[in-house]
């Protein structure tokens, strides 16, 4: 359990319904969906520079009413909702909560934004009494972004679902792809040190550069047992049956997520 903050005085990761300070300018709100995908559910943070008056909510979660209620009542006015990805467990909150916060909503996907225009790499958004960095980190999907704060002596990057409170991430279809993911990782990994993780789901973190390095030498070795998988069934192996050798001691539960994380890996091995 790491948390960053200084004020964390209402509870620790998992903390449902609860709106949770983990650092100045950044309060969490984890929504009560837990599974596979969400690990404890999906985090919806509020950023706000202490003494604003407006709030940005970034990740509304699904369309659950009650965790909507909660988010509006801690955001108080919301300047701007803000989304990391396309996901389901992030997004289809949003549209509601736009029309009852009476804000805009804004993506790296145009399809995804009410009233404003799409999310742009390396574009800072002023708001809430914050500079807000926007980083085009495709990978987990082609859409995802996470934004970057320094405010105060703290720095911290939202992460959505680039990097997590732990596990690691799956590269999902249909737009998720290896090779930019890693690009991704790297950007991250010279993030300088001591810049917290505000991930999508999970508890933060406090070191975003040693998650990412971390993030990428796991792919590596991954990477390495698929090369030494290949070189036993031959080069035009099917992701399944890359499965059945590599992850021969995993529950066959988990085998359909791994073949996704499998089938990314071959294209990225076949196409570079
Ligand atoms: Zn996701």
């Amino acid at each position: 359990m790491a948390i960053v903050g200084t004020v964390s005085d209402s509870g620790a990761h998992p903390a449902y319904g609860v709106p949770r300070p983990v650092l100045p300018f950044a309060t969490v709100l984890l929504e009560d969906n837990p599974n596979a995908m969400t690990l404890d559910g999906t985090n919806t943070w509020l950023l706000r520079a202490p003494g604003a008056a407006g709030c940005v909510v970034v990740d509304p979660g699904e369309e659950d009413l009650p965790h909507l209620e909660r988010v509006l009542a801690a955001a108080g006015p919301v300047e701007a909702i803000l989304i990391t990805h396309h996901h389901p467990d992030h997004v289809a909150g949003a549209p509601w909560l736009a029309e009852r916060a009476g804000a805009p909503v804004r993506a790296f996907d145009p399809a995804l934004c009410v009233d404003a225009p799409p999310l742009a790499d390396g574009e800072v958004l002023a708001m809430a009494g914050l500079d807000l960095e926007v980083l085009h980190t495709p990978g987990h999907t082609a859409d995802s972004i996470c934004l970057a704060i320094d405010h105060g002596g703290r720095s911290a990057v939202l992460t959505g679902d680039t990097v997590l409170g732990r596990g690691t991430t799956v590269i999902a279809p249909p737009d998720g792809a290896l090779g930019p993911y890693l690009d991704s990782l790297r950007l991250l990994a010279g993030r300088p040190p001591g810049s917290a993780v505000l991930p999508g789901h999970g508890p933060d973190l406090p070191d975003l550069a040693g998650v990412a390095r971390q993030y990428l030498t796991h792919r590596e070795q991954r990477l390495n047992q698929i090369r030494t998988a290949l070189s036993q069934l031959g080069p035009d192996a099917t992701a399944r049956q890359v499965v059945e050798v590599v992850y021969a001691d995993v529950d066959e539960s988990l085998w359909p997520a791994a073949e996704w994380s499998v089938r990314a890996q071959l294209d990225y091995l076949r196409t570079t």
